[in-house]
């Protein structure tokens, strides 16, 4: 048993049932014990890998494309380059690489990093304070972003959010719960409904379990208040699809999946972005993450790369353009919403 298992045993003995976001939120985010506070769980070593840590392509093109809605937009200055959940700050060092010939870009630029982890920003403040001479500051919610054009990036971030569950039985919604069988955790459900959400008025069957990402509306209304006040984009990468449909809370542990009740606190815990949920008010565009790239020119841009390059280097080259694009690997299954102002620009990498 974890350390923290042994804590939420105590604690649900004492003061009943919890929600799997107070869940999540212990196991992701407990200052002693949780998944992000202790650890950096990236890369072959860790837990899993994501995009950015799989190209050097991926940073690059979303920092020109972030570049490229800043001049559309009439390139205003001062801006926040912000990034939520920058992990190990390879994104961000990639997009500062790519922007610095940029003219004006990086002069109007204030970077600010919204991190919870306090390891985590330690990792992020070498990575990412390398080659250039921006000053770099972390904030620890959305909410406190500065109130100025944004451009922001936020690459899974949002599953890493703490989620409600609902299901429908016997002509009401429950919330499901965690609470003790047998001494271990186990997964159940509140006896008396809730009232429910606009979402779970279309999904009456009996049985289905709906997810809200709550936290994950807040965070996009903070944001959305700065890009209708003063403009900007918001781009979100993540997995997922357009609207909840089932239970899809999941925990990779070692880069395999293991049953979310097993290791509380030393496995990742997400569940899938419904994006539907999230690009509520102002304008938004859609895509997945492998079109996305495409418009962006990664083809291009890998042949550049790879020009120098030959043997295993050449092949992990290809792999990686592969896994990052193609349907069957990360091209389909991620999704990039942008939002902005439904009087600005589409920004690059979305289609007609
Ligand atoms: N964007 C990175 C890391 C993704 S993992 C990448 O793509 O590699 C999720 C990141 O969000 C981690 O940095 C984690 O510490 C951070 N995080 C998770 N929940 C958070 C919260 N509620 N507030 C701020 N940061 C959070």
């Amino acid at each position: 048993m974890t350390p923290l298992a042994a804590l939420l045993i105590e604690r649900i003995r004492e003061g009943g049932p919890i929600t799997v976001a107070d869940y999540m939120a212990e196991c992701l985010l407990h200052p002693v014990h949780g998944y992000y506070t202790t650890r950096d769980p990236f890369g072959a070593a860790g837990d899993f890998t994501t995009a950015p840590e799989i190209s050097q392509m991926y940073g690059e093109l979303i920092g020109l494309a972030l570049a490229q809605a800043w001049l559309d937009q009439g390139s205003p200055s001062p801006f926040t380059l912000a990034e939520l959940g920058p992990g190990r700050g390879t994104l961000m060092a990639d997009i500062l690489r790519a922007t610095r010939a940029v003219p004006g870009f990086h002069a109007a630029a204030e970077v600010v990093l919204v991190e919870a982890s306090p390891v985590l920003r330690g990792r992020q403040q070498e990575t990412i304070s390398r080659g250039h001479d921006l000053g770099l500051r972390w904030i620890e919610a959305a909410g406190d972003l500065p109130d100025q054009a944004l451009f922001l990036v936020a690459n899974e971030f949002f599953d890493a959010l703490p989620i409600h569950q609902y299901q429908f039985v016997k002509g009401g919604w429950h919330e499901r719960l965690i609470g003790l069988r047998d001494g271990a955790l186990a997964f159940g459900l509140a006896e008396v409904p809730t009232l429910p959400g606009t979402m779970a008025m279309y999904q009456r069957e009996d049985g289905t379990i709906i997810e809200e990402n709550r936290i994950g509306r807040f965070v996009i209304r903070q944001l959305q208040h700065r890009l209708h006040h003063h403009g900007g984009v918001a781009l979100v990468i993540d997995y997922g699809g357009w609207r909840s449909h089932s239970d899809t809370l999941q925990a990779l542990r070692a880069h395999a999946f293991d049953n979310p009740l097993a290791h509380p606190g030393e496995a990742d815990l997400t569940a899938h972005v419904d994006f539907e949920a999230l690009a509520l008010q102002e304008d938004h565009h859609f895509t997945t993450q492998g079109a996305f790239l495409q418009r962006l020119g990664i083809e291009a841009r890998a042949d550049r790369l790879a020009q120098s390059l030959s043997g295993p280097a050449l092949e992990s080259h290809l792999a990686a353009l592969r896994r990052l694009t193609h349907p069957e690997e990360m091209g389909s299954l991620f999704k990039v919403l942008a939002l902005t102002r439904a009087a600005d620009p589409q920004p690059p990498g979305f289609g007609p």
